[in-house]
């Protein structure tokens, strides 16, 4: 822990953390020792885990990286935080995001965003990317984060880590601060597989207060690195499309080519619906996110203007003041997508791509154990340039919002750098749970 303590200190610039429980990681740190002398200790005795600001952990603030919720503490812990905690991890301080997990740089933070340890002038990804960053940078072992359309993975492909994203309906959503329900999952960052598995096989399972998790037992063992023969497709258009950086299909190309010579086989798929991926995810994400952020009333929770005088001008002004553009943009778009005359037309119509995109993902994945894909279009790009063009951040969510539409299993893993020192990441989906499998599978990239 002090370590750790240590390097987040020496590394402040980087603006990885909206708190760091220094006092209180050191004396649970003490307790755990002394566990560990007796015997007793649970499984993550000795790791040092952070967790993204938008899982409640009960007595601390958590803020979503929100104005509107930053004097919030929270009166009640998740289900992820009481797993971990109850196998003896302590958690050193809440990390950085985008606001309420909408984005892809972490430059909707009310806070501003994390820089990455890579090059301090470029983003660390989001919207986990204080996440990411914490673990790229040694400042934990391990960091939790949420995935809705890759929010676990990006980032962990911007800075080098592992980002893995379980399958919907594995990890307890109670306690995660809601941003897209059908979509929200949380997810392990971490420097090794086995890391992953043994963070996930502790955080999943049934839980009485998520109705959606799956009643299949998880029975998570230790990775084992699987050598016998794989059939692998990747996805043609990543190769073939021109908004793909260069760099990142050769590292593809040469993981193809590798595979191939060890035996795999490996196919390219085409989607027909790859244009519709990233229309259906924000038509759905926006829709799901203007519901769940009606709660942020000034009444209820957190800011309140100090300018209201009645029930309705506390609602305006407090949401005006407490939530940042880019969640405007979003609920503006949510909103407009739900409203009478346009719900059949946009909503409705998402619904029906999406269960299209399920179908096609699955035949592909009964085909063939896993798809291979980049991670993103292009690695850690400049701060600002996300923020000029949000059409274009949401396009670059183009190969992580497949597996969440689907709801599978999927892992992004780091590859190497680019010629300017730069983190690349690969994708590996799998099947409805199938995580043993996904990370056994994992170890062949690292
Ligand atoms: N970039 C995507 C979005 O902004 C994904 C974010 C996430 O997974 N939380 O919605």
């Amino acid at each position: 822990v002090a370590g750790y303590l240590h390097q987040i200190k020496a590394n402040g610039h980087l603006n990885v953390f909206n708190e760091v429980f220094d006092e209180e990681a050191r004396m649970r740190a003490a307790e755990v020792d002394s566990r560990i002398k007796q015997g007793t200790a649970g499984k993550l005795a000795g790791m040092v885990v952070a967790i993204k600001d938008n899982i409640c952990y009960k007595g601390h603030k958590v803020s979503a990286s929100s104005k509107i919720l930053s004097d919030f503490t929270s009166i009640y812990s998740s289900t992820v935080v009481e797993r971990l905690l109850a196998e003896d991890a302590v958690i050193i301080g809440r990390c950085n995001c985008d606001e309420f997990a909408m984005g892809a740089s972490n430059e909707s933070s009310y806070f501003g965003p994390v820089k990455n340890y890579a090059d301090n002038t470029r983003v660390s990804g989001g919207s986990s990317g204080g996440s990411a960053v914490a673990v790229q940078a040694g400042m934990c072992h391990a960091a939790i984060g949420t995935d809705t359309g890759g929010s676990v993975r990006q980032p962990a492909s911007f800075c080098g880590v592992i980002g893995f994203k379980p399958t919907y309906g594995r990890i307890s959503r109670h306690g995660i601060i809601a941003y897209a329900s059908s979509f929200d999952q949380v997810g392990p960052i971490t420097r090794s597989v086995e890391d992953a598995a043994l963070l996930y096989g502790i955080m999943a399972g049934t839980d009485d207060y998520d109705s959606t998790l799956s009643g299949e037992p998880v029975n998570m063992k230790p990775v084992l690195a699987d050598n016998s023969k794989k059939r692998i497709a990747y996805l043609q258009e990543s190769i073939s499309s021109p908004g793909v950086d260069a760099e990142v299909k050769t590292s593809l190309i040469d993981y193809i080519e590798k595979l191939r010579r060890d035996g795999h086989t490996v196919e390219p798929v085409t989607s027909e619906y790859l244009d519709y991926l990233v229309p259906a995810y924000y038509i759905l994400a926006t829709a799901e996110a203007s519901s769940n952020l009606a709660r942020y009333d000034g009444v209820h929770y957190g800011y309140r203007s100090a300018e209201a005088t009645d029930l309705t001008s506390t609602y305006k002004k407090s949401r005006s003041e407490g939530f940042g553009k880019e969640v405007k943009r979003r609920i503006m778009l949510g909103t407009f997508v739900l409203s009478s005359g346009y719900y059949d037309a946009y909503y409705a119509k998402a619904q029906k791509v999406r269960r299209l995109i399920q179908e096609r993902t699955k035949t592909i994945l009964n085909e063939y154990d896993f798809l291979l894909l980049p991670t993103a279009p292009e690695p850690a790009y400049e701060i600002g340039k996300g923020e000029t063009d949000p059409v274009r951040s949401y396009l670059a969510d183009i190969f992580t919002v497949q597996a969440s539409l689907a709801g599978v299993p999927a892992i992004s893993l780091p590859v190497g750098n680019n010629s300017k020192g730069l983190p690349l990441g690969l994708q590996l989906l799998s099947k409805h749970f199938s995580e043993q499998e996904l990370l056994n599978f994992s170890e062949y990239f690292l």
